[in-house]
């Protein structure tokens, strides 16, 4: 994959500050940060989505994430709670197509967070719960 900027990064061919190099995850901070100490963590193997992830590799993703929250917290940079944020899809809000789970500080009235769709602001009939559970239930490979 010859034009993934985090490809790109991940070979050495594009500027990053890493904070973790490891066997099958990195870490580097977002250049455009929703707070100071904002971190993308990132498969070392391109994969765009979550469909295409190694179920493993995302299990690291997840490990370094909490990892480097609790570092956040001790950093003594302004962490009062941390958001770990991962975007699947254009609908989802993911830019970049190499999957990376974001790991951003949060403080009170800050400003970030993720907004509620309008669908959001209702309370779902025991019913509608039932039929998307069903689905889902349907949809889950063993
Ligand atoms: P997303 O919308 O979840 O795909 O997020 C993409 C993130 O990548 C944004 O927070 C960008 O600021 C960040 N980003 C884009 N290009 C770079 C880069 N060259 N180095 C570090 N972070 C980047
Ligand atoms: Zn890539």
């Amino acid at each position: 994959m010859t034009c993934c900027i985090f490809c790109a990064i991940l070979a050495g061919n594009a500027p990053a500050t890493f904070i973790h190099r490891g066997e099958l995850v990195s870490a580097f901070m977002d250049i455009m940060p929703v707070n100071p100490g904002h971190l993308l963590v990132v498969p070392n193997q391109h994969a765009a989505s979550l469909a295409e992830l190694d179920p493993g590799t995302g299990a690291e993703m997840f490990r370094l994430a909490q990892k480097l929250a609790g570092a956040l917290r001790r950093s003594g940079l302004p962490c009062a709670g941390v958001n770990l944020y991962l975007a699947d899809g254009t609908a989802a809000g993911q830019e970049v197509f190499h999957l990376h789970l974001h790991v951003i500080p949060r403080n009170p009235g800050d400003g970030a967070g993720m907004r509620r769709g309008s669908y959001g602001h209702t309370r779902a009939s025991d019913l509608a719960i039932e039929a998307t559970a069903a689905a889902l239930l349907r949809a889950i490979e063993p």
